[in-house]
């Protein structure tokens, strides 16, 4: 037997481990994941390892393998078992090691660790607001969220000041020479142990929210460890159920991960961890640099940060013992990876509990029919929030709008006369507004008005977005050319962009209110860095009255002062090619009518649709998980979907179509054969098998693409295919051509 070892874990050694043979009498000891000596390079010089691949085949000249000289025992380290865990990604998801073990391993940085530093309050608390209502008259945006951040907390990590509240070295700096706050390193080894005087709960929990935590703390102290959905409506309270949980977990001396998408892990959200826990919570997110994050995972590692929240990649913090797996808005389309390993956040989650010994919790208030079908059904845990956590905050009232009879009634505009009416009103109140489109990437093209034609990119099969009303730019490939005078196709000079989305309902909104202040927020407007939080603070500080926007305003945001939210047209994401379409349509929907009147304002939500009778539509106005859940698993049992019946995407890509029609035709017999031979084994239904098909953008960069469907009730059958495939693909002639990824739907 032989051993690929890599050597520390660093960039360039997990790109290419060493091949060492294992001698006889280690062989029971040593697993992937086992921390090993090795003698390295030409003085053979004794060298730590991991394992992490174990294989019959020497992969190069056997007279100058080495032997493993032995096994490091120091029990289990976090390095072990995220070693263990890339080889189940691997396994799980179908991709090299190489991937796996990228995606869980921190890129080790040359630089030395930078210490970490915290933004100290020195003024009292009563100062501090006078301070941040003076910046806000100044119009200091930056130095008023800082100083309105540090009314509550005494310390802000600097990374979250930076990163979450968007602020520079020089709105920070003025501050410090003004004797307000300094800015320290973290000097003193934090000893988590003395900071165990965590603060109590900031509100007094409700009887349900109390009623879940004391599940919890009982389940979890009698040892119970598994994974739960807490289900709450929108504003019932979750994150404080959460930061309970937690608490009772650190108490027993363990690690806590949370996971919150990217785009709800604003600063108001981090803000409401940092002010119970202090520097025990760390933060990692997308745009920190590799170093920033491996600083991150190091403090981890050594015990100064006990709390990790961040989206997806927070799974794999090196803690030496978590307790607890936090997975706020469990069913977001954000935690599935759409590289190879394409993995499923919440199936990771699920894993590494139950390798860690440690609780599982998923929260939502529109649960993934995946998550709900299973606390429904027995398999995991059921906690329940019913009702609206403040006192005096009740659920929107919300009114469906037929589009076609505003039509028919001679209503041509993009506004139905009860949006107007109700946007009237919100205005003469000084109250606000949110207009929402929901659809991601509702871009403006540009089309030929003689010939028809829209522009398409030249290397994939897609049309061009206009950006700015002067680029066009491909979304898959990159690809940027001037915007045309003349069609390309016909010469003809009547070529036009069609600036729909948010743009549009932009210039209506205008031009019916010429009184009001607008803010839009969409790709164009938040491309800078701090597009996104600017604008979104801007209109919580009441600047605008109108915020238009994609999905991203609808998120984690909490705007005391929005009492109407219009979606403009709600069936637009009903007609997408994704099966889940349904399911998206009411999760938006529901969070869109989550925002209005979360402060002490009843809210009102108006909309627009040309398929009122959808159930997505109707549930989503009637706030009825249940009645959705009920209608949607009826289609998708009919349909043969997942939750019920698994779902496994080959998607090959290859520059060559006729190699790649080749490959598919192998791929579909195999799967054909292999399918069959599995389904012998394992007494299940069929193997059923769907395409080869196009995939939806069939050229991409000068390169096509086709899916082939496997359908199968059970999971583990679809896992072992997919691993025969793989197999079988090793000897085929095109392997070197042809891309082949899994994705588990
Ligand atoms: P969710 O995550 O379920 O949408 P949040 O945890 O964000 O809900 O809570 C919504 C609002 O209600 C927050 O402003 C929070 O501070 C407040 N809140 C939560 N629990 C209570 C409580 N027991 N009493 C009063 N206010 C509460
Ligand atoms: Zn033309
Ligand atoms: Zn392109």
């Amino acid at each position: 037997m032989y051993a690929n070892i890599i050597i520390d874990i660093s960039h360039e050694m997990v790109d290419r481990p060493f091949q060492y043979r294992i001698p006889a009498h280690l062989e029971p000891e040593i697993l992937v994941g086992t921390q090993v000596r090795i003698p390295f390079g030409a003085g053979n010089h004794l060298r730590k390892g991991y394992v992490v691949d174990l294989t019959k085949q020497a992969e190069f000249d056997i007279q100058k393998i080495k032997d493993i000289a032995g096994v490091v025992v120091e029990g289990v380290t976090a390095q072990t078992r995220l070693i263990q865990l890339a080889w189940w990604l691997k396994e799980r998801y179908g991709s090299t090691m190489n991937q796996a073990l990228k995606t869980v391993l921190p890129v080790k940085q040359k630089v030395k660790q930078k210490q970490a530093r915290f933004i100290r309050r020195l003024l009292t608390r009563e100062d501090i607001r006078a301070a941040a209502d003076e910046a806000a008259r100044k119009h200091y945006g930056a130095r008023e969220r800082l100083l309105r951040a540090l009314e509550d907390a005494d310390e802000i990590p600097y990374e979250v000041a930076a990163d979450q509240m968007n602020l520079t070295m020089a709105s920070i700096k003025p501050l410090v020479e003004k004797g307000m706050i300094a800015l320290e390193a973290e000097t003193v080894f934090r000893n988590p142990l003395i900071r165990q005087d965590l603060k109590s709960a900031a509100v007094e929990l409700n009887r349900e929210q109390e009623a879940a935590v004391k599940d919890f703390a009982d389940r979890y102290d009698r040892g119970i460890r598994e994974t739960a959905l807490l289900y709450g409506v929108t504003g019932s309270g979750k994150t404080e159920v959460y930061m309970e949980m937690i608490a009772h977990v650190l108490k027993a001396g363990r690690q806590v991960i949370v996971l919150i998408p990217e785009i709800a892990l604003t600063y108001q959200t981090v803000m409401r961890f940092y002010k119970r826990f202090g520097s025990l919570v760390s933060i990692i997110n997308s745009r920190m640099s590799q170093g920033e994050r491996y600083d991150q995972f190091e403090r981890a590692k050594n015990g100064q940060v006990r709390i990790m929240i961040g989206p997806r990649s927070a799974l794999f913090t090196p803690f030496c013992d978590p307790g607890l797996i936090i997975m706020d808005e469990e069913h977001e389309t954000a935690y599935k990876s759409e590289t190879s390993p394409r993995y499923h956040a919440r199936e990771v989650a699920v894993r590494l509990g139950a390798t860690c010994n440690a609780s599982v919790v998923l929260g939502s208030a529109t649960p993934s029919l995946e998550a709900y079908t299973k606390a429904v059904e027995g398999t995991w845990h059921l906690y329940q929030l019913t009702q609206r956590a403040k006192k005096d905050s009740r659920m929107a009232q919300v009114h469906v709008v037929d589009l076609r009879t505003e039509l028919k009634e001679g209503n041509r505009s993009m506004f139905s006369r009860k949006l107007l009416e109700a946007m009237t009103q919100r205005l003469k109140a000084g109250q606000q507004t949110m207009l929402f489109m929901n659809r991601r990437g509702y871009a403006s093209f540009v089309s030929c008005r003689s010939c028809g034609e829209a522009v398409k990119c030249p290397h994939c099969d897609v049309t061009l977005t206009l950006h700015f009303g002067q680029k066009l730019v491909c979304h898959y490939c990159g690809h940027e050319t001037k915007a045309p005078n003349h069609c390309p196709q016909c010469g003809s000079p009547y070529i036009a962009g069609f600036g729909t989305g948010t743009q549009k309902v932009e210039e209506m909104t205008k031009k019916m209110f010429p009184q009001a202040r607008v803010l839009r927020m969409d790709m164009d407007t938040t491309s800078k860095k701090e597009g996104h939080q600017e604008i979104l603070s801007a209109f919580a500080q009441g600047k605008a009255d109108i915020l238009i926007g994609t999905q991203m305003i609808v998120k984690g945001h909490d705007f005391p002062k929005v009492t109407l939210v219009g979606v403009l047209a709600a069936d637009l994401s009903l007609y997408t090619s994704d099966f889940r379409c349904g399911e998206r349509t009411f999760q938006l929907l529901c969070q869109a009518a989550g925002r209005a009147g979360r402060g002490e304002l009843f809210g009102e939500v108006v909309i627009q649709t040309y398929n009122p009778e959808h159930y997505s539509i109707t549930c989503a106005a009637a706030q009825d998980y249940r009645s959705f859940y009920r209608q949607e698993m009826v289609y998708r049992d009919m349909l043969g979907y997942p939750p019920r019946i698994q779902l496994l995407a080959v998607m090959a890509s290859c520059k060559s179509e006729e190699t790649l029609n080749e490959a598919m035709e192998h791929l579909s017999r195999w799967a054909g054969e292999e399918g069959g031979l599995l389904e012998a084994e394992a007494e299940g239904g069929r193997v059923e098998m769907i395409g080869p098909a196009q995939a939806t953008v069939y050229k991409v960069n000068d390169i096509y693409r086709k899916i082939l469907y496997l359908k199968q009730e059970n999971c583990d059958i679809l896992i072992k295919l997919k691993s025969c495939l793989e197999q079988r693909r090793r000897n085929a002639w095109w392997q070197q051509q042809v891309m082949i990824q899994y994705d588990f739907a």
